[in-house]
């Protein structure tokens, strides 16, 4: 599902912070926080990105259809959040 993705940022699982994903003018934030990745908001018209749960577990992810954007947990010795635009 990712594999023609293109790869829009990766973001260390263990260093909390807050990022905004800016494509083709729509945002979506992803705040990293205690180990989780949350989308705690989005200008897409549904809203189905922000109301799911974060997430922790490889291989997880966060979608949002609207705006094009997966959110997907990537294992490996550092855990990482990568952001892949559709
Ligand atoms: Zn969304």
């Amino acid at each position: 599902m990712l594999i023609d993705g293109k790869e829009y940022g990766s973001y260390p699982l263990e260093q909390d912070g807050t990022y905004d994903i800016v494509i083709d003018g729509h945002t979506n934030t992803l705040q990293i926080k205690d180990g989780y990745a949350d989308m705690i908001s989005a200008d897409c018209p549904d809203q189905l990105c922000v109301k799911q749960r974060k997430i922790h577990y490889e291989n997880e992810t966060i979608v949002c259809l609207p705006n094009k954007l997966v959110v997907e947990i990537r294992g490996g010795e550092e855990s990482s959040v990568d952001a892949v635009v559709q």
